[in-house]
């Protein structure tokens, strides 16, 4: 009987490795770091080679520190860094060019152009996204305009593009003219390429870029098996055989990993940033607040589940500003014991727009502000104004989100690093009036690939017994009342007012 599921997790600094058991729970994990890449200010890449190397590596260090054989596991799941785009020669599996991340800035200036001709409406209505650099499409075309005779190339077949889930699953399939090239629904819709309706490349949006359709991946829903792990694959000898049978974006993973499966249920992910995703079910919504549309996953051939999403710049970053730049705390959890020692944030109000503000403002010319301050504000005022803030960035998306699905929020389930803040979590569920629910698990990324993995190959019967593995550490109920709750988030949309439009362009 086989026992696990391997998850890969694929991010933007570590690559790393989970075993799951039958019961969702975490066995043993490796994770290897690999160099971010900085060639000029506002590009970032990384080297798709040494993310493969890292990759297997975790893979080989997670089976060797368990001691589980290899036989023992029934499949593997594949969750990525989104968006991040590689190039490379279908021959000799070497890339053209390093991975252009998705934080890079580079082709900032062909998605203005596009913009200008009009296009924005159209990629709306077709992949839900906004045209902007973040997704792979302008760099793809940045790639193919930059390096030499790559377009001619890629018009020749000689080329091949892919997201990360697409790079991982070619080289694990063996890296060769046999190997699966292919590229799952959630990763296709972020490619700013791909007709989410339809779960098709939009030849449109392909001549818009210049890409030659002859280079790009097929679309294959987020579970089901592309392939097995090849002989023969550097440091995987011992998986050889096993098949590889699930890849999903890094938050679509953590939507189905909060068991999150019907419309109207949502998770936020409290890391450095925040990720908001709520299922919209089998229909895609077109948000009104410049959210975005996205494939929640597909779990069968040409179906999809849908999702919006929004995403907050500055969250645990703000509490790392106040360690790291007014050392006000030493260490991340600090914060929680010096914001406990006063009962609010005293009037005091923090818009951590550092470097603007997101959905639903879309203020590029926003700075930070502090208001309310008086002199009897103290550290601890301030400690709690920081992780309001978090909660009350949350609380501008969720609105918007509820507006565009129709769907009043009553549970919102929590996971990331800032997650472990209690009174972070108290304030969410009193701002929001809702409840909030931190699960035991909070490894729901890796979990949510390996959950799809396994229901490819039948180690999970289907989604209801995947929820049962979904269990409460614990849940914040509302305990504000509703005026006080009104009261103070007038407040800080006042405070978001001072903050807007502050630098002239
Ligand atoms: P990412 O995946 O974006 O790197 P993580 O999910 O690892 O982020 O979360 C990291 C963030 O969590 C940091 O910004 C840090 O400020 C915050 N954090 C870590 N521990 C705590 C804590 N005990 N209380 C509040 N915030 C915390």
């Amino acid at each position: 009987m086989q026992s696990y599921i391997l998850a890969l997790d694929q991010g933007t600094t570590s690559s790393r490795a989970i075993l799951f058991n039958h019961a969702g729970a975490r066995v043993a994990s490796a994770q290897h770091e690999f160099r971010q890449h900085y060639p000029r200010p506002g590009w970032v890449e990384h080297d798709p080679m040494e993310i493969l190397r890292c990759q297997e590596r975790a893979a080989a260090d997670v089976i060797e520190k368990s001691g589980v054989q290899a036989q023992m596991v029934a499949a593997i799941g594949i969750t990525n860094q989104r968006e991040t785009t590689v190039i490379w020669d279908k021959r000799t599996g070497k890339p053209i060019y390093n991975a252009i991340v998705w934080q890079c800035r580079r082709t900032a200036g062909i998605c203005e152009a596009l913009i200008k001709d009009g296009l924005e409406a159209y990629v709306s209505e077709k992949t839900g996204l906004l045209i902007d650099a973040y997704f792979s499409a302008s760099k793809v075309k940045w790639i193919l305009d930059e390096v030499p005779g790559a377009r001619q190339r890629a018009m020749n077949g000689e080329l091949l593009f892919g997201t990360i889930d697409t790079w991982l699953v070619w080289n694990l399939t063996g890296g060769n003219e046999a190997a699966a090239h292919v590229i799952d629904y959630t990763n296709a819709s972020r490619t700013m390429l791909f007709d989410i309706d339809k779960l098709a490349w939009d030849e449109t949006l392909l001549k818009a870029f210049c890409i030659p359709p002859a280079m790009l991946p097929q679309p294959v829903p987020s579970s089901a098996v592309y392939g097995r792990v090849a002989p023969g694959v550097a440091g995987l000898e011992k998986l050889a055989g096993v098949p590889v049978a699930g890849a999903v974006g890094d938050q679509q993973a953590a939507l189905f990993g909060q068991a999150c499966f019907r419309p109207g249920d949502a998770k936020n992910t409290y890391g450095t940033g925040c990720f908001l995703v709520m299922n919209t079910g089998a229909r895609s919504i077109r948000s009104r607040h410049r959210l975005l549309s996205t494939i929640a996953w597909g779990l069968a051939p040409g179906r999809a589940e849908y999702a919006l999403e929004g995403s907050i710049f500055n969250a645990g970053s703000v509490i790392q500003w106040l360690r790291d730049d007014l050392g006000i705390i030493q260490s991340a959890p600090e914060i929680n014991i010096l914001a406990e020692t006063v009962p609010d944030a005293g009037g005091v109000y923090l818009v951590p727009a550092f470097t603007g503000l997101g959905a639903p403002y879309w203020d590029m010319y926003a700075r930070g502000a502090m208001l309310g301050i008086t002199r009897g504000t103290t550290r601890a005022h301030l400690a709690r104004a920081v992780l309001e803030c978090i909660a009350y960035q949350v609380c501008d998306l969720v609105l918007a989100m509820q507006q565009d699905s129709g769907k009043r929020l009553q549970d919102l389930k929590v996971d990331g690093g800032a997650s472990v803040s209690n009174v972070l979590m108290q304030f969410q569920a009193d701002i929001l009036g809702c409840r909030i629910h931190r699960p035991q698990n909070v490894e729901t990324t890796a979990a949510g690939a390996a959950y799809l993995a396994g229901l490819a190959v039948g180690f999970w019967r289907d989604k209801e017994e995947i929820s049962r593995n979904w269990k409460n550490e614990r849940v914040f109920s509302c305990a504000m009342d509703e005026p006080t709750r009104n009261e103070a988030y007038r407040m800080w949309r006042r405070a978001v007012g001072r903050a807007q439009n502050w630098i002239t362009p």
